[in-house]
């Protein structure tokens, strides 16, 4: 997996926050911290710090991402969280793991983050990836201009397309933006080559229905690339994450969904004949 960060989607229920922004940042978890304060020497902005009633400190605002104290913290407290790198630096990492790939029939996936934000790096990778025989993947969220998926699509063997909500007013309340671009790029996937497997992050309260599920089901009923739907369980476990980024983690609010839930919806496509799979974590 290649995780770009940058995301033109907020979604509410975000596990990754940290693949939002498009810029490295810092993830600070004071319960690391041994109070070495080697950071404060490194950081040239003097965002590390204690007050004088010993209440360690993190000026988040002045940071710049260098990374200088991350680097020097040998607790890992402190992680930097995303680096520039080139196509050749990546391509380097991942072709190095091709026995494994050749022993395992897996492969390369670009995700995110919206890579498909960043598709001229997207397609030099992929690209060199199928030059060396090794199976490619991009996973997305489909709200880009179409050309940035046709960019990518000749290079591609899979493409894992996310599908949240199907109102366009509803999904600008829980993703932050309209749905129009998601829902004609699918539409034009239809008429590609491209392996296509479509993702339902199951989130409680916003569209764990059989009805829902139904409906998109219907949506891609008779695509011939359409490999499968796979239904992407909500749970609570990038909490951690918003503490660390020092962000409020909304997505409290939202109940738990229960395992008969998942089980009720799968078995619902599979009587559809729908092929699925377990699905990982919802981005
Ligand atoms: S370098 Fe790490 S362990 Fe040391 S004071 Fe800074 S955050 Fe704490
Ligand atoms: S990443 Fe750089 S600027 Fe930000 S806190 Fe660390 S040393 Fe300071």
């Amino acid at each position: 997996m290649v995780f770009l960060k940058g995301c033109n989607l907020r979604c509410f229920w975000c596990q990754n926050p940290e693949s939002q922004s498009a810029v490295p940042e810092i993830m600070f978890c004071p319960q690391k911290c041994i109070g070495c304060g080697k950071c404060v020497e490194a950081c040239p902005n003097g965002c590390h710090g204690v007050t004088r009633e010993g209440v360690r400190v993190f000026r988040r605002e002045a940071c710049i991402g260098c990374g200088r104290c991350a680097a020097v913290c040998a607790s890992e407290a402190l992680q930097l969280v995303g680096r520039s790198m080139s196509v050749d630096e990546v391509a380097e990492t991942v072709l190095r793991d091709i026995p494994f790939y050749r022993l395992s029939g897996g492969g390369v996936t670009i995700s995110g983050g919206e890579p498909l934000l960043q598709d001229a790096w997207c397609r030099a990778l992929l690209k060199c990836c199928r030059e060396e025989g090794v199976s490619t993947a991009v996973e997305t969220a489909g709200n880009v201009p179409w050309k940035n998926l046709e960019r990518i699509l000749p290079v591609t063997d899979y493409v894992m397309y996310d599908v949240k909500v199907l109102d366009a007013l509803m999904h600008r309340e829980w993703c932050g933006s309209t749905n129009l671009r998601v829902l004609e790029n699918l539409r034009l996937l239809r008429n590609t080559s491209v392996n296509l497997i479509i993702r339902i992050p199951v989130i409680p309260g916003v569209n764990d229905t059989s009805e829902f599920v139904a409906e998109v089901g219907n949506m891609v009923d008779g695509y011939p690339n359409l490999m499968g739907i796979e239904l992407l369980p909500f749970n609570k476990l990038g909490k951690a994450k918003y503490t660390a980024l020092g962000r409020e983690y909304e997505a409290e609010r939202l109940a738990e969904l229960p395992s008969r839930k998942m089980q009720e919806l799968r078995r619902f496509l599979g009587s559809r004949g729908v092929v699925h799979n377990d699905g990982r974590d919802p981005g």
